[in-house]
């Protein structure tokens, strides 16, 4: 098993590696997605040093066994919780953040103390590439193992025999996943998509809350699985924060979006076709623009009226933001209600109720209260998905306990023990129901 020094010192390379590869990342991601540096650093290498440097500092500590109090009855004993490797592990990718979302996870699985295979998405090639080099040229393959292709690849390394599968991706696909790994007993933690709403009030500030959207929403072209999905603005506020949305749009992007260095591009032109497709209809309030040659549909906001539209029933994943009213907030709540389980929700407010009902009944992955995107970029707050957008949560400490097997360990003492639990029992049931009531 991989002692702490050996995990250290992986970790620690693996800081060198990204640093060292800074340059090659930012050309693999503008070849792949159009990624502004700024964005690449901040949503991608930024996020994978502070996952580094927060598990270094505190492994040694997530390390020791924990010791735990010990019900009297089981007394003379002690009892202490132990984290142990699962072993080997498979680590599966996609494509709309190639390096945090395998390296993270890798992260997580090495602190652990497992040896991992990694499986990049194929659809952002330059990416995969570059983290095959990375690996092969910094680390021995008992380590990390890097395998390149695409589904094919997926479905072989499911056949074989892992302890241990992390996957994100689509509800499509990570159904597949959760099959093949059934066939085996594997254990697997998925993360998946959905439809983070974004809930706004008539009490928040709307300017400010238009500058975040516009900032989250269009951030790596749309293609987040946490960017919001569609807002749900309050009828008499809409038209308001439709002038700051566009505002920002303006401000940010210029006014020829699709030719900012500061906006990316769709990943290929099948997706730009899907989402051209899912506006066709659509009645377009901003943007709408788009580019074949450049793979760029500028940032784009839509009026909805139904809840049940294919907009609505389909993961959006691209920079096209449903704006749907509510005339009063028990209204709001009623739809929302209807979204429950995404990876994200978002509330603006400043109203400390609806704040409070929200934290409280809404169900979800992760909440942020008047921002959007920032709860999962901390080592400190577990991210992942609950129901229908996953399970098992992972960064920091989340992901050391989601790789590692928590074994519990009780030592008895030989002497002094309780010996009413031995038979014959006779009359010794009172005196056992006063032990454990
Ligand atoms: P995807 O499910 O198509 O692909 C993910 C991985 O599975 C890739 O490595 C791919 O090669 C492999 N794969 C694809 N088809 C397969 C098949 N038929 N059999 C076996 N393996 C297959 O997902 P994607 O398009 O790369 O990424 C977008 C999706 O991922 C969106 O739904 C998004 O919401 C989700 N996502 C979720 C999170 C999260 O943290 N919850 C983060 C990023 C992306």
């Amino acid at each position: 098993m991989m002692d702490y020094r050996e995990r250290i010192n992986l970790l620690m390379k693996l800081r060198d590696v990204v640093r060292a590869n800074e340059k090659k990342i930012y050309k693999a991601l503008q070849d792949d997605l159009g990624k502004p540096e700024f964005e690449a650093y901040e949503s991608e290498i930024g996020l994978i040093i502070t996952e580094l440097n927060y598990t270094i500092k505190y492994l040694s500590s997530w390390m020791k066994y924990k010791t735990v109090p010990t019900p009297y009855f089981h007394m003379p004993a002690s009892s202490m919780v132990y984290r142990e490797p699962y072993g080997k592990v498979l680590i599966i990718s996609p494509w709309n953040y190639p390096f945090q979302l395998t390296l993270i996870p890798l992260i997580n699985a090495w602190a652990a103390g497992n040896k991992v295979t990694l499986k990049p998405s194929e659809i952002t090639g330059n990416s995969a590439k570059l983290i095959y080099d990375m690996m092969t040229e910094n680390f021995h393959t008992s380590r990390v193992r890097v395998m390149l292709g695409g589904p094919e690849v997926t479905m072989d390394l499911l056949d074989k025999k892992f302890d241990f599968i992390f996957f994100t991706g689509s509800m499509r696909v990570g159904k597949i996943v959760m099959e093949k790994a059934a066939e085996q007993m594997t254990p697997v933690s998925l993360q998946l998509g959905g439809k983070p709403p974004c809930l706004i009030d008539d009490t928040c500030s709307l300017k400010a809350a238009a500058k975040k959207i516009v900032r989250g929403k269009f951030m790596n072209c749309g293609q987040s699985s946490l960017a919001p999905e569609f807002v749900l603005i309050d009828e008499a506020v809409k038209d308001k924060f439709i002038t700051y949305l566009d505002y920002y749009i303006t401000k940010f992007y210029g006014k020829d979006p699709l030719n900012s260095p500061d906006y990316g591009r769709i990943v290929n032109l099948e997706h730009f076709f899907r989402l051209l497709d899912l506006i066709e209809h659509q009645e377009i309030i901003i943007g709408g623009d788009f580019d074949t040659y450049q793979i760029k549909i500028s940032p784009t906001v839509v009026t909805e009226n139904s809840l049940c539209s294919d907009m609505m029933k389909t993961e959006i994943f691209g920079p096209i933001l449903p704006i749907i009213t509510y005339r009063t907030w028990e209204e709001a709540v009623d739809r929302i209600m209807r979204f429950q389980h995404p990876p994200a929700m978002y509330l603006f407010t400043k109203d400390k109720n609806h704040e409070e009902f929200i934290k409280n009944h809404y169900s979800a992955g992760s909440i942020c209260v008047n921002d959007v995107l920032m709860q999962a970029m901390t080592p400190y707050l577990p991210m992942g998905g609950v129901g229908s957008s996953g399970m098992g949560k992972y960064h920091g400490k989340a992901g050391f306990d989601l790789f590692s097997n928590v074994k519990s360990v009780m030592k008895r003492k030989s002497r002094g023990e309780n010996k009413i639990v031995y038979p014959p029992y006779r009359d010794k049931l009172k005196w056992l129901k006063k032990l454990l009531k």
